[in-house]
């Protein structure tokens, strides 16, 4: 069952107005993605990067599904998170989409929920898929840790290198065709990099095979909301990309 169906409330209190801005080529199609474009940097562009890959070691599961992932992690004991965790996190939306959105771990009001961003960013979160012309339940939503660090803290490298390895699951079994990266905890962790995400973001980058975008997190929006305008270009990349127009009528580029 989908979010909207199971949360109908949840969404219809998302009452928090915020402005992005309009998508500029509303009217106009949408370019197709040509072979031509030029091939996004390899992640060994980073000079932070590791030299041995955290996910050398991960290769394809052949026949490996969501399920069998999520059964895979069970109570998951296997780093200290687990201790201060309500629920594990596991993630939400269509197994097939072709944008998987990854955040950072879960906060309160994911912890106490089950899902991803159902917090006041999370709500941010939604109206952004929104103002693409696209629902939540269109997209997969998923974080690097599972499970809710203590005072929300950044997850530390153990945590990270312990629960990436399913997330990475995640991606080969969704097998999307852009991957946005909110926040540098998700961009550094896919890409391998301590660079800071102000480095990099906006740019197409390759994650094994597959397009990746790093933008700000919805939280750090909600912090700074002058940096929504940023944000919104690095989502009309990945709507160009994806052949999407944006929300039409009189609301097209806001969300509400
Ligand atoms: N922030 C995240 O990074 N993930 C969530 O699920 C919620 C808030």
């Amino acid at each position: 069952m989908f979010y909207r169906d199971r949360y109908p409330q949840q969404l219809a209190n998302v009452t928090e107005e915020i402005t992005l801005p309009k998508p500029v080529q509303k009217a106009q199609p949408v370019k197709p993605v040509v072979e031509t474009r030029p091939v996004p940097p390899k992640l060994d562009v980073f000079p932070g990067a590791s030299t041995s890959s955290l996910f050398d070691a991960i290769n394809k599961i052949s026949g490996d599904t969501l399920l069998k992932i999520r059964a895979d992690l069970g109570d998951c004991t296997r780093c200290k998170l687990h201790r201060g965790r309500t629920n594990l996190v596991f993630g939400d939306g269509n197994p097939k989409a072709e944008l998987v959105f990854v955040g950072e771990g879960p906060g309160r009001d994911e912890d106490a929920q089950g899902l991803p961003f159902v917090g006041r960013a999370g709500k941010l979160l939604t109206q952004m898929i929104e103002a693409m012309g696209l629902l939540r339940q269109d997209v997969y939503i998923c974080n690097v840790v599972k499970c809710r660090p203590p005072e929300n803290r950044t997850p530390e490298k153990d945590e990270v290198s312990t629960c990436s390895p399913f997330l990475l699951r995640q991606l080969d079994v969704i097998s999307p065709k852009v991957i946005v990266c909110l926040g540098s905890v998700a961009a550094q962790t896919l890409l391998e990099t301590n660079r800071g995400i102000s480095h990099f973001r906006g740019e197409w980058l390759d994650f094994r095979g597959r397009k990746l975008m790093a933008t700000y997190h919805p939280a750090y929006l909600l912090r700074n909301p002058s940096a929504k305008g940023e944000v919104w270009k690095d989502l009309q990349k990945v709507m160009a990309v994806l052949g999407l127009q944006g929300k039409k009528g009189p609301q097209a580029g806001k969300s509400s």
